[in-house]
């Protein structure tokens, strides 16, 4: 147990309370400029200030008159999370730890690329997944992250790159949602964030450009089709049960079979045809990279539209699971390949900084105490890095 403060708490009626701005969807917002007696497309105004601009402070919002920047300054805030810490890799990928409201820190991670650059949010502190093969899973769950520490991550990492003008390189071209946390779990609050990512008047990036990765939460990833166009990918890292039971305790109350049937029916509810599932498969030496597991995969996956993307594993200190070797991989991408599928092998970025896939933690306090049983069993003892 924790150890309670004797501080006395101070009185949250003190100072009135500001409404954040940031993460508000853009009708919320003109339903609050219209509640200050202003017309609706002020809120157009203030979004390209806040998410083009990257600003936060209403003085600066010079088109906006003298008389509504105070009103806003005293009833408003625009309020990103905190940033504790940066760290380049050698590589130049970036990963900053962000702290959060109420204690606990989450990771976001910057990967640049020929050409594009890719943000990789978090969507909650911890998770409650379990996953076998990830470092978050092992550090319990915390609490979601709200819709402004979402998409504050997304400011963030914009306004540490310089934003672009108008028409210029854009330095964040990608976001998945595949650093801490299932996005699923975090319904509401993923979906407003990634409308802000893919609205103009905020971030403007392609729904082609903007995954969302689930674990598969089958009944939340039924509600969100027809809600969202955001690409999908799933986290499948098994082509039956009884493996992917033993690496992802969720699929026991929610099996391979309704997971797929779940990601078809997200992608018949989008409009364009051509788009398709990522399926994300760990490979995991002597536990699932063998080529008969890769036969069996090509044979589930006949007929769904996918692209596969292999993932070697990522190692972590309470982590028994050892990355494939290199022949294990390429005999594994072989057999998917001659099916005919396309696959890609996810290259391991930001290693020296500890920022690739899985090996996110933060820093959670845990409410489930699933942290402290990993803790008991991990098979070296040196503390997560964060
Ligand atoms: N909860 C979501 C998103 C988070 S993880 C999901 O499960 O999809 C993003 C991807 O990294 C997932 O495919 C996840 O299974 C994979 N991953 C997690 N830990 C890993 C590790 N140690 N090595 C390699 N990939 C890992």
């Amino acid at each position: 147990m924790r150890a309670m403060s004797s501080a006395k708490p101070i009185a949250s009626d003190a100072v009135p309370a500001r409404v954040n701005l940031l993460g508000m969807p853009r009708a919320r917002l003109e339903e609050f400029m219209v509640s200050l007696g202003e017309k609706p497309w002020r809120a157009q105004q203030l979004f390209k200030w806040i998410y083009h601009q990257g600003v936060d402070d209403f003085a600066r919002m010079t088109d906006v008159g003298r008389a509504l920047r105070e009103r806003l300054a005293a009833c408003a805030e625009v309020r990103p999370p905190q940033v504790a810490a940066e760290h380049v890799s050698a590589d130049g990928t970036r990963k900053w730890l962000i702290r959060v409201d109420g204690g606990g820190s989450v990771e976001t991670v910057f990967i640049p690329e020929h050409g594009r650059g890719t943000l990789c949010v978090s969507s909650q502190v911890g998770c409650a997944l379990d996953c076998s093969f990830c470092s978050t899973g092992k550090q319990g769950f915390q609490r979601d992250l709200s819709a402004a520490e979402i998409i504050g991550q997304v400011w963030i990492a914009a306004r540490a790159f310089g934003l672009p003008k108008r028409g210029g390189q854009r330095s964040i071209t990608n976001v998945v949602l595949m650093g801490m946390g299932e996005p699923l779990l975090n319904f509401d609050n993923v979906v407003a964030a990634m409308d802000l990512m893919m609205d103009d008047f905020a971030y403007g990036i392609s729904k082609r450009r903007v995954t969302l990765s689930t674990a598969g939460v089958v009944p939340a990833l039924d509600r969100l089709a027809g809600l969202s166009e955001a690409s999908l990918a799933i986290s499948l890292h098994a082509p039956n049960d009884a493996l992917r039971d033993r690496l992802m305790p969720v699929n026991r109350r929610f099996p391979i079979r309704a997971l797929l049937d779940s990601a078809r029916r997200y992608m018949d509810a989008q409009t364009d045809v051509k788009r398709v599932v990522t399926v994300e498969y760990t490979l995991i030496k002597d536990l699932n990279d063998s080529v008969a597991l890769a036969h069996e995969l090509a044979a589930l996956l006949r007929g769904f539209p996918c692209k596969i993307n292999l993932i070697p594993f990522n190692p972590f200190p309470q982590s028994s699971y050892e990355r494939p070797g290199r022949n294990a991989v390429s005999r594994f991408w072989n057999v998917l390949n001659d099916a005919g599928y396309r696959v890609t092998v996810r290259t391991t970025r930001g290693d020296d900084i500890d920022a690739a896939c899985g090996q996110l933690v933060g820093s959670v306090r845990d409410r489930t105490r699933r942290s402290a049983r990993h803790r008991a069993a991990a098979p070296c003892s040196r503390e997560a890095h964060a």
